[in-house]
């Protein structure tokens, strides 16, 4: 374990919140543990002891403070330095929990002995892959007791306990309290409508919610998604339940909320989860800042508008379709072909609003005549062969344990090149080294004439490539693109479109 202990009691001792999450503090004399921020009076320096994790200090014998809820902190993710198999794990778990197997065969996917899992596992997080597993669903449990008025019977199943009485054991254990009692802790709140959910979601500071959404507008699917008034909709289906979320900004609590509706609970586990890695929460601004800031035309960007995260998305299908739809044309007609896919071939969805579809499922696309909604015929040739390839499995967006095979398989679709299997990593499978250096967007921003020079420069910016690009996207949106050479950028923007390979050189989206 790498945490150094005058880092952790700096950050303990002035409450920094972009510590938030990255390390746990057990307090020896009250026997709890707590975030970076707690409230409560900051014991003394020789009564604490700093984790890694928060399953850690719970193995170390502590329990959750209940004034600052450790179960709300930004999620534990992989620092720089952890092992590539720890952080892959980590999203497994995360993902889908220990499946049946347990640690045997979730080390099997990850191709290493389970000995040796655990023994990474100790020296990163300080805690077994199943006591994270463990404390993550209690974690979750914790949060449908307070945050929703959901049955026990039905948070003990939500939150993956299988059943009540082991859902009810566990809490007492670790909170020496029943569930019905920590839930009257919580300050009553007026009740939310059947069916609906309402989550607060911790960030790290700082977070561009705006610039954030300025990236999601423009390329929200009607019917499927949509952006107003500083909140972000869209529908959704789990394990055939249909519903919709929607997520806004309390900047003060450096939190997102996240009202979700959807008739079936036991799936709100997943559902947050994926949330969490839409809106990148888990990231650390304060590691990925420093290489960003050290090319000067991205420095002066970073520094004006501090912690732009890298969207996910909610459905790595989708998101690759969408992709294949805005090759080689601009956002606004990728965004209108793929209205028109929503509505040739998009279940009908009845909520509220703009909120009209479910984005069609591969199985609807692998057959569909997608030439009606006017799409060319080598487009939609490839828009069929990934959803075939995503039916039979050859190709899939959850539980990836290794990205670069998975994009393999993807390039083996004809009509998916470098450039969309680079956006899929970026945006599907959170992968923050993903680069789509053949964009048109990423070259015009630095003014540099080739995807290999930007490749050079961009060298400087690993692991977090994918944070750079969002950045020069950004500057040429807004028009603070580099250079006063835009003839010759366009001049050459359209040498490359025909020159290259036309399925690599694109505008993001
Ligand atoms: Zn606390």
């Amino acid at each position: 374990m790498d945490l150094d202990w005058r880092v952790c009691s700096r950050a303990r001792l002035s409450r920094d919140a972009r510590f938030d999450g990255k390390f746990f503090i057990g307090v020896i004399t009250s026997h709890v543990y707590c975030r970076s921020i707690c409230p409560a009076p900051t014991a003394k320096e020789e009564n604490v002891r700093y984790y890694p994790s928060a399953a850690a200090a719970a193995e170390a014998g502590f329990r959750p403070c209940l004034r600052c809820r450790p179960e709300c902190s930004p999620g534990t993710r992989a620092w720089i330095g952890t092992p590539n198999t720890v952080s892959r794990a980590l999203r497994l778990i995360s993902e889908c929990g220990l499946e049946a197997g347990g640690v045997e065969a979730l080390a099997e996917r990850l191709g290493v002995g389970s000995r040796r899992l655990r023994r990474l596992f100790l020296r990163h997080l300080g805690a077994t892959p199943s006591a994270v597993a463990q404390t993550r669903r209690l974690h979750f449990a914790k949060k449908l007791i307070d945050e929703t008025t959901l049955p026990m019977g039905q948070v003990a199943i939500a939150s993956g306990f299988g059943c009540v009485r082991r859902f009810n054991a566990a809490i007492r254990k670790v909170y020496h309290r029943t569930p019905s009692q920590i839930r009257r802790l919580v300050r009553q709140k007026s009740p939310t409508p059947e069916n609906e959910y309402f989550f607060r979601l911790r960030y790290r500071p700082p977070y561009q919610w705006g610039a954030l959404l300025a990236f999601l507008e423009p390329r929200a699917t009607p019917g499927v998604e949509e952006v107003t008034r500083a909140v972000y909709r869209r529908t959704i289906s789990v394990n055939g339940s249909h519903g919709y979320f929607e997520i806004s900004l309390d900047e003060a609590k450096h939190t997102l909320g996240v009202r979700v509706q959807l008739g079936d609970p036991r799936s709100l586990f997943f559902i947050i989860e994926r949330i969490r890695a839409m809106f990148d929460l888990n990231a650390d601004w304060a590691a990925i800042v420093g290489s960003l800031r050290c090319d000067h035309v991205l420095a002066k960007r970073v520094d004006a508008e501090p912690g732009l995260r890298v969207p996910g998305c909610w459905n790595g299908f989708e998101l690759a379709t969408r992709a294949i739809l805005g090759q080689q044309i601009t956002v606004k007609g990728a965004t209108s072909l793929a209205g028109r896919l929503v509505r040739a071939f998009g279940q009908p969805f009845n909520a509220t609003g703009n909120l009209t579809r479910l984005f069609p499922l591969p199985e609807v696309l692998a057959d569909a005549n997608l030439a009606s909604i006017g799409l060319p015929a080598a487009r939609a040739e490839t828009i069929r062969s990934l959803a075939r390839a995503t039916c039979s499995g050859q190709v899939r967006f959850e539980g990836v344990v290794d990205a670069d095979a998975c994009l393999a398989h993807l390039t083996e679709i004809p009509g998916v090149g470098q450039w969309t299997a680079q956006y899929v990593a970026m945006r599907a499978l959170g992968e923050p080294d993903a680069f789509p250096s053949g964009d048109l967007g990423l070259l015009r921003a630095l003014d540099v004439s080739s995807s290999r020079e930007l490749e050079r420069r961009a060298e400087a910016w690993r692991p977090w490539r994918a944070y750079a690009a969002m950045y020069l996207w950004r500057m040429v949106t807004e028009g603070k693109a580099h250079g006063g050479k835009h003839a010759s950028i366009k001049a050459k923007a359209a040498h490359l479109e025909r020159a290259q390979d036309h399925k690599q050189a694109s505008v993001a989206g």
